[in-house]
């Protein structure tokens, strides 16, 4: 069998021993695992079935029609869905009616949701801007957005489950006078006689750095992929385990002779007769066209830098006089076991977050998911595809 040409392996017995260590850490506060962005480019459904077949009871994804995925692939209601970003047209009917909980923060959004409700109370979280100024109420509409959900939860129309913030990650100054504000909201809104059985403000970095911020649940992604935020720490030294390798095969070899311009601009000239290998991966996929220079592969556990400008369907790298062929395998990014970089690093060396590259990578490389979850109802899940 050829090996691909190109592909994302996605081990879900690493997310799994991501989510054990993270939960370890956390307890006794509850975990939401976020999974917005098609988890992060790691495939939504067999990451959120893993992810309940070991005991998460709370996933994040985003939207409403995310959300309704995971219903029909069988995720029931004793699995929370928390979506917080809604289409100003969406009818929240079906969301209500399959119990998704919805994160608002304005009036006019919680007042079509109210408006939808029709069997069965809509589950509320009532976001909080402190300081983002991404989603969630500023101070000022604070108390009509609260007001509005105690007279709806009183006519039995909407439960409110919680007061939930996102925090910017600026500096612990910054998120400490965040989570005041946040902390004055919550206080605010009990003034007004409205009760909150939880809250929920810290992600990945604050939920590790800042125990005094996990209330009630942290919200975690990014750690659960194997790609921590926190400065100057790699996955290892917290013992995750990056959860996506992107590989490829070697489509095309040659020889060149020294001193010539490889690939768009010539950008890179060969400093000896040399080998150059054509890896069948662009910026397409997801690998940035300024990657020269800055991001090497592996092949046979040796590293290659880029050699000229990626193109939208492949790159090249200089092998020299190495025995290279045809279908070798090639790493791109990984756990970093065998010399290839990590998704960490490759945010690092293009300017960026890991989450930024793994959520980039194409719709034209397939996800293979691995892992002994495979056996179980992912397996059964990825059986059903076509
Ligand atoms: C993305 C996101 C998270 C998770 O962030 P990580 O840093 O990946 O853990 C949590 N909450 C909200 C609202 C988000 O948008």
């Amino acid at each position: 069998m050829n090996a691909p040409l190109r592909r994302a392996r996605i081990d879900l017995d690493a997310y799994r021993s991501n989510l054990d260590l993270v939960r370890g850490w956390m307890a006794p506060v509850e975990v939401m695992a976020i999974m917005k962005a098609d988890a992060y480019g790691h495939g939504l459904e067999p990451i959120a079935l893993a992810a309940v077949d070991a005991g998460v009871r709370w996933i994040g994804v985003l939207t409403v029609p995310a959300a309704l995925r995971l219903r029909s692939i069988g995720i029931g209601e004793d699995v929370h869905l928390f979506t917080w970003q809604h289409d100003p047209g969406l009818d929240f009917r079906d969301a209500i009616d399959s119990a998704i909980d919805l994160g608002v923060s304005n009036v006019t959004e919680l007042q079509r949701v109210v408006d939808a409700v029709d069997q069965r109370p809509a589950r509320v979280h009532l976001g909080v801007d402190s300081g983002l100024h991404r989603d969630g109420a500023t101070a000022d509409v604070w108390p009509d957005l609260v007001s509005l959900a105690v007279q709806a939860q009183r006519a039995g129309r909407i439960e409110v489950v919680a007061a939930y913030t996102h925090l910017a990650e600026s500096s612990d100054d910054d998120d400490s006078a965040a989570v005041a504000v946040f902390d004055r909201a919550v206080e605010a809104a009990e003034d007004l006689g409205l009760d909150l059985p939880m809250e929920h403000v810290a992600a990945s970095l604050a939920g590790l750095e800042r125990k005094e911020f996990r209330k009630d649940m942290v919200r975690m992604g990014a750690n659960l992929f194997g790609i921590p935020g926190a400065d100057g720490v790699s996955a290892a030294d917290l013992g995750l385990e990056p959860v996506m390798t992107l590989t490829a095969s070697v489509a095309k070899t040659k020889r060149v002779p020294v001193d010539t311009g490889v690939s768009y601009d010539y950008t890179y000239r060969t400093s000896a007769e040399t080998t150059l290998a054509l890896v069948p991966v662009g910026y397409a996929d997801g690998v940035p066209r300024l990657a020269q220079g800055r991001i090497e592969v592996t092949i046979a556990g040796k590293r290659y830098p880029i050699a000229g400008r990626v193109a939208m369907d492949q790159f090249l790298v200089d092998v020299g006089d190495d025995e290279v062929r045809v279908g070798d395998p090639v790493v791109l990014f990984g756990t970093g076991e065998h010399g290839e970089m990590t998704v960490l690093e490759w945010g690092e060396a293009l300017g960026t977050i890991g989450e930024e590259v793994t959520c980039r990578i194409g719709a034209r490389v397939p996800r293979e998911v691995v892992g002994h979850e495979v056996g179980g109802r992912v397996g059964d899940y990825l059986r059903e595809q076509p």
